[in-house]
């Protein structure tokens, strides 16, 4: 083994999920932050779970919102044209 290559060795490096689960494992960093483990993964647990670290939930719910707010407002002119257009042929 070549000397001064190698990083440090940490045999006992600390896991901590998102879940609160902790563990031990051998690495070279001397503490780990994970988002999902074998404790809490859907594959494990059955249960389905969002993982959304980016907002990216966040993200899609405001478009959905902001093409709703859209749609209300073309429909609004739609009505707004057929009524004044009712009006111009009386
Ligand atoms: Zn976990």
């Amino acid at each position: 083994m070549k000397s001064k290559i190698h990083p440090k060795w940490h045999a006992e490096a600390k896991v901590t999920c998102a879940c609160g689960a902790q563990f031990t494992t051998g690495s070279t960093l001397p503490n780990i932050a994970v988002e999902v483990c074998s404790n809490c993964h859907p594959l494990y647990t059955g249960q389905q779970k969002f993982l959304d670290t980016a907002g990216r939930v966040d993200k899609f719910n405001q478009r959905v919102a902001q093409a709703q707010a859209k749609q209300a407002a073309a429909a609004q002119r739609a009505a707004k044209k057929a009524a004044d257009e009712a009006a111009a042929a009386l």
